[in-house]
């Protein structure tokens, strides 16, 4: 069976990764469970240009056992319009590491607290990039459209999603369960995506 190593730690991640690849076969490993670990400078400027940096180090780092493997990477972030669309690939280290979401979510309201709800919009977005044994890569992206909230709403999810509303379903994602918000999600899309892209590959 084909085996595909994802850069992620993320259990969470890897279930979901694992649900959607689940069509092509393949035993999904993350990084530790491939006995990898390498510095990773995520230098880019775009999440796709992340994401592949992520891929192309993972699979030049990877033992002789995994020559078959094919080596995966995503790089997500929130795009907000007003903010010239920061936190963006910066997303995660936004405000520092380890502050708190309730405190960068927070910073974003007060940031747009002049702005009026047709401005208000922002989106994620999801790059994931693929290395193949022989070298060849794939590049897929997802997104999803919504506008930022006036308060933090749910309690599902992590990190922006309290703020992040679905203006069509005039909740947050934070307020959807794990299910829902995997079939809309920027992720559930490129993942999909690229779940596509690889069967065409693999026959
Ligand atoms: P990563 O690509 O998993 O490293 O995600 C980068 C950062 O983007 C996360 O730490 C969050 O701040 C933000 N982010 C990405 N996807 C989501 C999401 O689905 N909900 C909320 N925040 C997200």
């Amino acid at each position: 069976m084909r085996t595909i190593i994802f850069a992620t730690g993320n259990q969470g991640k890897l279930v979901e990764i694992r649900e959607i690849l689940r069509p092509l076969s393949v035993t999904v490993l993350s990084m530790s469970d491939a006995g990898i670990s390498c510095d990773i400078n995520e230098n880019g400027k775009t999440f796709a240009e992340n994401a592949m940096i992520k891929a192309g180090t993972i699979a030049k780092a990877l033992p002789d056992r995994y020559r078959d493997a094919i080596v995966m990477a995503d790089d997500s972030g929130l795009e907000v319009d007003a903010m010239d669309k920061l936190p963006g690939v910066y997303s995660a280290r936004w405000m520092g590491r380890d502050t708190s979401y309730r405190i960068k979510n927070a910073k974003i309201i007060e940031n747009l607290k002049d702005v009026p709800v047709e401005k208000r919009t922002a989106r994620f977005v999801c790059a994931i990039a693929a290395v193949l044994p022989d070298g060849r890569t794939l590049e897929t992206q997802g997104v999803i459209e919504g506008k930022i909230g006036y308060e933090e709403r749910g309690t599902n999810g992590f990190g922006y999603d309290p703020i992040f509303m679905l203006p069509d379903m005039s909740c947050s994602t934070a307020e959807l369960s794990p299910e829902e918000k995997n079939k809309i999600s920027h992720r559930g899309k490129a993942l999909r995506n690229m779940e596509r892209l690889l069967r065409e590959e693999l026959g």
